[in-house]
């Protein structure tokens, strides 16, 4: 089975995959930008958020080095390509720079909007608490329960 390590592009996008992985510092960037919306659908989906080991990390950081994106990537950036190295997984992102680095590494690397992944994402509001689809982000009016947005779910 392919493994899917995530980028934040691509959890904010709203990539919804199961058994995808990811890294702290990735969720890190996710939660800053406040778009942690998806990460309740990717967690019930078993999201694994891992750590790379340092050597990994040291092969990313060498592979960037090697095709001049090192000061284009972020920690985060290098973390899954680190991570996609010690899982021989699959990077979804649209970052160039990171598609470069594991284009160089012989990484497979899929971009997050095309059809292949993303499809067409269609979102749906449902209720908190009793879990009924709802028209729009307005509370429920059957028991006055938040709202929240979920992936209508592309197969893969
Ligand atoms: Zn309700």
């Amino acid at each position: 089975m392919t493994v899917f390590v995530l980028d934040s592009g691509a959890i904010i996008f709203g990539v919804d995959l199961k058994g995808a992985v990811t890294t702290n510092l990735i969720i890190d960037e996710v939660k800053s930008r406040n778009a942690t919306w998806n990460l309740e659908t990717l967690e019930n989906d078993g999201l694994e958020v891992l750590t790379p080991k340092s050597e990994w990390l040291k092969k990313a950081r060498e592979g960037a080095k090697g095709s001049g994106d090192l000061r284009k990537l972020s920690k985060a950036d290098i973390s899954i390509i680190a991570l996609a190295l010690e899982l021989d997984g699959t990077i979804l992102t649209d970052d160039y720079a990171v598609q470069n680095v594991a284009s160089i590494l012989s990484l497979k690397c899929l971009p997050v909007e095309k059809e292949k992944i993303g499809k067409v994402l269609k979102w749906e509001w449902l209720c908190k608490k009793c879990k009924k689809k709802l028209e729009s982000e307005d509370e429920c009016p059957i028991c006055g329960g938040t709202a929240y947005r979920r992936v209508v779910r592309p197969r893969l």
